[in-house]
């Protein structure tokens, strides 16, 4: 026997649809819509998070493409132990003092105290090292790239945030060592135009590539390379993925060398030169921020498990009335995945056209067909974009083509919209009795800086005790000054500078040294 239809209240409806308004309650609303939209689900331990279906197929697209752009870099997969003893971890020095806070330790087994605890990977660099100075003997050893797809754990205690900060995230690690500097820079640019692309050309989010500060800086390397993301609501800046030139330090430490080629060489020992660069779940996060709207989630639809639903309408309460409008939405599902969309026929009985739009709408689903009798008649369907509720009708001959291009043009849309938003609170700030206005304002500031840590430390400070003056203060906010986020590489977009001789860092007043982005930040 067919299930008994059941048609669901209007009070679950309601239950079902975004309690809160993005701009009222940000975070109310971004916990909302991902337990809602089916992303993510919460766990019995603070900062760990269930990725459901939704958002770890996200994950794996962004996986498939960053490994297949790596693997043409030459880089290679592999997968070291999760735990790593005491004297390694603690090797490199600097390294392990910006770790220390964050590692989480094995310190029984059963009911046995151990009698050496044993870390847990916050990052893989002292995991790894000691093997590749194995592995490295000679210069024909040389380049090794390798990276691997695993979880690691900083257990942090600043505020938990679904994806931006979990204890135990997912991401990728990649650890290359060179003969050359000059190469191992070059990769260091390489593999953070792929984040770059990650975040645009997927993710539909902007995001500006440039270099951090000392003081920001990952512990233990030469530089840092990062791309920046913001979030417009909050007006915060948020770290979307680094790349770090590691110079000889951790080479040195591990005695990762090669004989030098130069026979007449003083210092037979030639260090390696090594890189390391990560990408994590992070990068859900910033996604669903970006996009998404009172209604839910809205997902680019590079990125979607599913790209398109097809929803009958204009049903006949009269059972059996039905079916002609079932075989076509099923045949157009057919038609749809033929030509290489993810699509799907929402046949569920029992839930009104209505009920299922918003159903979709929460889920972020991009597009949405409709097809009734009418359109069915008409030989065409009426399509509804997510991200912005335009409609249009389609003729359903050569459908897939004309979907395909249309998904191409949402998703462009999207980076197109964000983008626009991201500039607009963009702000040059010459001036420092503009910089906690600008700032209170949910803009990110371009400020003459003269790279100096003092400096860097006084603008934090400055921008903390001045800010929210009659405002509410947001208590679980991480950071209520403006850290520096990163130095644009591309100074021009802000202008003439570095050029005119004059240009004074705000804080101190000497020489300023270049644009650099400051500003509240997750
Ligand atoms: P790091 O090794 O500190 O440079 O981190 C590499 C990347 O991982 C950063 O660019 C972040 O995007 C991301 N990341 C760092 N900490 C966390 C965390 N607690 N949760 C999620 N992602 C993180």
């Amino acid at each position: 026997g067919a299930a008994k239809p059941h048609q669901k209240k209007d009070e679950e409806l309601y239950e079902m649809a975004i309690q809160y308004k993005k701009d009222e309650d940000f975070p109310g609303w971004y916990t909302d819509v991902l337990l809602k939209g089916q992303m993510l689900d919460y766990y019995d331990i603070s900062g760990c998070y269930i990725l459901r279906p939704w958002s770890y197929t996200i994950w794996q697209t962004i996986q498939n493409w960053f490994d297949d752009e790596i693997k043409k870099l030459g880089v290679q997969d592999c997968y070291f132990p999760m735990f790593v003893s005491q004297s390694r971890l603690e090797k490199e020095k600097d390294h392990i003092e910006g770790f220390a806070p964050e590692v989480a330790w094995v310190t029984r087994a059963g009911k046995s105290e151990l009698e050496e605890h044993i870390a847990i990977r916050p990052t893989s660099e002292t995991v790894m090292y000691p093997y590749y100075a194995r592995w490295i003997q000679s210069h024909r050893d040389l380049p090794l790239k390798l990276n691997q797809w695993n979880s690691v754990v900083r257990w942090e205690f600043k505020n938990p945030q679904p994806f931006l900060r979990t204890r135990e995230f997912l991401w990728q690690e990649g650890h290359t060592a060179f003969l050359d500097k000059a190469e191992a820079d070059k990769e260091v640019l390489d593999i953070l135009d792929l984040y770059r692309k990650v975040y645009t050309d997927l993710l539909a989010v902007p995001v500006i590539p440039g270099k951090k500060s000392e003081k920001e800086k990952f512990a233990g390397g030469d530089y840092t390379t990062t791309v920046e993301g913001f979030i417009p609501t909050t007006g915060r800046g948020i770290q979307g993925a680094t790349s770090h030139h590691l110079g000889q330090n951790f080479s040195k430490m591990f005695d990762i060398f090669v004989e030098s080629p130069d026979k007449n060489a003083e210092d037979k020992r030639c260090y390696v030169f090594q890189n390391s660069w990560g990408l994590s779940t992070r990068s859900l996060g910033v996604m669903v921020m970006t996009h998404g709207d009172d209604q839910g989630l809205v997902l680019p639809p590079k990125v979607a498990l599913q790209q398109v639903v097809i929803v009958p309408v204009g049903l006949s309460k009269v059972e059996g009335r039905n079916q002609e409008i079932y075989d076509a939405s099923l045949k157009l599902e057919r038609e749809l995945i033929a030509g290489g969309i993810r699509a799907k026929a929402d046949l569920r009985e029992g839930y009104t056209p209505g009920w299922k739009f918003n159903d979709w709408e929460l889920r972020g689903v991009p597009l949405r067909l409709e097809l009734g009798p009418r359109d069915i008649a008409a030989n065409s369907t009426l399509a509804v974009r997510r991200y912005d509720n335009h409609k249009e009708s389609f003729p359903l001959s050569d459908i897939a083509n004309t979907v395909r291009k249309y998904l191409d043009d949402i998703q462009s849309a999207l980076l197109v919209r964000a983008s626009e938003v991201f500039d607009s609170r963009l702000k040059v700030v010459t001036n420092w009795d503009d910089v906690v206005p600008t700032l209170d304002a949910k803009n990110a500031l371009v400020l003459p800086w003269c790279e100096q840590e003092q400096c860097e430390d006084e603008i934090k400070e400055r921008s903390k005790s001045q800010s929210n003056k009659g405002e509410t203060e947001d208590v679980k906010a991480p950071s209520a000054g403006a850290k520096s986020l990163c130095i644009p590489f591309d100074q021009k977009r802000f202008g003439e500078f570095p050029e005119g001789e004059n240009q004074k860092c705000i804080q101190c007043g000497a020489k300023a040294k270049s644009w650099t982005l400051f500003g509240r930040s997750y």
